[in-house]
């Protein structure tokens, strides 16, 4: 089994799905995570490495936010696109990272991950709320490399 599988197991990652699916009722707004086993690259640019070849950046009001993990490297970011950083204060998503890293401490990944995305649709929801039809603008699940 390689890092990136082991880091959750199937059941695990059905949770955090379902907490993207629950986040993503109350906000326009669209979450991703990505799970990767080891980068060179500075962890804030390889997730906008990895946001832009997940394409996060198609969404109509420029929404999208990924947590991403670098499993061997122990890194770990949450980043917005364009629309959130505009509106939100620059340590907007500081709580909701300490939140999750608490729980990876621990080695509690599943629960960090549940409880950093259902927060961040929290967040999320002041500046984005549902209005219309809240299209599933990107996919809800996992994704590795
Ligand atoms: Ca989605």
């Amino acid at each position: 089994m390689s890092l990136t599988e082991d880091f959750l197991t199937q059941a695990e990652e059905q949770k955090v799905v379902e907490a993207i699916l629950t986040a993503e009722k109350q906000t326009s707004g669209e979450i991703r995570v990505h799970i990767e086993e080891h980068s060179d690259v500075e962890v804030i640019k390889r997730a906008q490495q990895i946001f832009y070849q997940l394409e996060m950046q198609n969404t109509s009001a420029r929404n999208g936010v990924l947590f991403y993990i670098g499993v061997r490297d122990r890194s770990f970011a949450i980043i917005g696109d364009s629309g959130i950083d505009q509106v939100v204060p620059a340590d907007f998503w500081e709580c909701t990272k300490d939140v999750v890293i608490q729980h990876f401490k621990t080695k509690n990944f599943c629960k960090g991950l549940q409880e950093g995305v259902l927060r961040a649709g929290e967040q999320l929801k002041q500046f984005f709320p549902v209005t219309g039809e809240n299209r599933d603008e990107l996919p809800n699940e996992i994704t590795r490399s």
